[in-house]
């Protein structure tokens, strides 16, 4: 990575990898679904001295977009993504938090629904979104070409998949998008995951026990 930059901010009791991703160049931001723990989230956004600029949503789930409405409103920044096909997700966030016992989550409206094809832009740093369903409806990927980098959600984990036994889940989906979008994107990008560690394509492509025999095109 040369022009982005990231901290990543474990939050909510899932610890969600809420990511603050920036340009460099311009030091505009973007803070990549702001899942809870707000005071954790400002914080990493004044230690990098950076502008926020957007948020954008990877998917539908509570520990992704739990904040994103509090935090709207905080910034006066709009919410882009996930995809339509989630908004059953962000109509019920607040209730399905309180199941989970978490308390201050609010359903959330995007902005700007994404589909496959788009772009989203952070100061110089241009974003494809790849639409890949499967952990939920209406999961997205976030891709930098130039920098090598993607922002998957709850898609793929290092070793690992996304569950798909929540609502609109399925998981040879899942399985199919995994290896139409992201295994041909590269062995070099890096994966920096909704929860766990970062990772490559390429090492999971050769040792994610989920991916064996799947189509690397
Ligand atoms: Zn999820
Ligand atoms: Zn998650």
């Amino acid at each position: 990575m040369t022009k982005a930059k990231g901290i990543i901010v474990p939050v909510t009791p899932f610890q969600q990898n809420c990511t603050v991703l920036w340009c460099e160049a311009t030091k505009r931001a973007v803070v990549i679904d702001p899942g809870g723990d707000l005071p954790e989230i400002e914080r990493a956004i004044a230690d990098a001295k950076v502008t926020v600029d957007k948020i954008w949503l990877t998917h539908g789930h509570v520990d992704h977009v739990g904040a994103a409405a509090e935090l709207k409103a905080r910034l006066k920044v709009p919410i882009e993504g996930p995809h339509r096909a989630d908004l059953f997700l962000l109509q019920h966030v607040a209730e399905t938090a309180r199941a989970y016992g978490i308390l201050n989550a609010a359903n959330v409206t995007p902005d700007r629904w994404l589909d496959d094809g788009d772009q989203v832009e952070v100061g110089e740093l241009s974003f494809d979104v790849l639409h890949c369903p499967g952990h939920s409806p209406g999961s997205i990927v976030f891709f930098n070409a130039a920098e090598r980098l993607a922002i998957v959600g709850d898609v793929l984990f290092a070793g690992s998949i996304g569950r798909t036994d929540l609502p609109g889940g399925d998981h040879r989906q899942l399985l199919t998008s995994i290896a139409d979008k992201l295994l041909p994107l590269g062995d070099d990008v890096a994966v920096i995951s909704g929860h766990g560690p970062a990772t490559t394509i390429g090492r999971e492509k050769a040792g994610n026990p989920f991916l064996q025999g799947a189509a690397t095109a």
